[in-house]
């Protein structure tokens, strides 16, 4: 299956999705840590949570009492290694001049320190870059590979060649690399689950995984 017809597809079937779902930068940031080891559905829970005992912000994070956060997040799983690595994070941004303060540094700047926090990893850290700081990168996450093997786009779904990520990120603007990892989730959380449902995914009739184990 080639790229184009693969995003031509998401494009017909989902649309702009106003990826990511969060109502500021700063809680893109908290969810991005979140849903480390989750699914999007248990992150809602905790943000919900979170929003309902007034923690919204990095400052609230740094300020808030520990149990009360570690109530919040609960759903999100592994709560009390995330309610750590959120009090870490949060308080190292907050020291570094927040959010506004990394907007400033460069693309290898901030990876250096982003990718230097305890509990941050490629994916949270690609994750802050695009969505919390605007900055054109395609997050692989382990839907993206399972979904790029499967139709075909890459052999190993254990590893996401760099020179496609890049390929990705050059020919595509910040709106349809933030909106092209939306349509990546959705894809995963409604068909392309670990026992995939073929028969009603979009992506049928175009996707080798499918066409094989349709094969009369
Ligand atoms: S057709 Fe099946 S294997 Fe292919 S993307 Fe859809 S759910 Fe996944």
């Amino acid at each position: 299956m080639k790229f184009e017809k693969f995003r031509q597809i998401l494009d017909s079937h989902y649309g702009n999705l106003h990826w990511w779902p969060a109502d500021t930068e700063e809680e893109v940031v908290i969810g991005a840590i979140l849903t480390q080891n989750t699914s999007w559905k248990n992150v809602e829970k905790a943000m919900e949570n979170l929003k309902q005992a007034h923690i919204l912000t990095l400052n609230d994070i740094v300020n808030a009492d520990r149990e009360r956060i570690r109530n919040a997040i609960r759903p999100s799983g592994f709560y009390n290694q995330k309610t750590e690595r959120l009090i870490n994070i949060s308080g190292k941004i907050v020291e570094k001049g927040g959010l506004r303060a990394l907007r400033e540094m460069t693309d290898r700047e901030l990876s250096y320190f982003l990718g230097s926090l305890k509990g941050v990893g490629k994916e949270t850290e690609e994750s802050i870059m695009i969505y919390a700081l605007g900055r054109k990168r395609f997050v692989v996450d382990k839907y993206t590979l399972r979904i790029f093997n499967r139709t075909g786009l890459i052999e190993d779904d254990t590893d996401f060649p760099k020179s496609l990520k890049n390929e990705i990120e050059r020919k595509l603007s910040l709106e349809e690399l933030n909106n092209l990892h939306g349509q990546i989730v959705n894809l995963g959380k409604d068909f392309c689950r670990t026992q995939p449902i073929c028969k009603k995914c979009p992506m049928a009739g175009e996707c080798d995984y499918e066409k094989e184990i349709t094969l009369p």
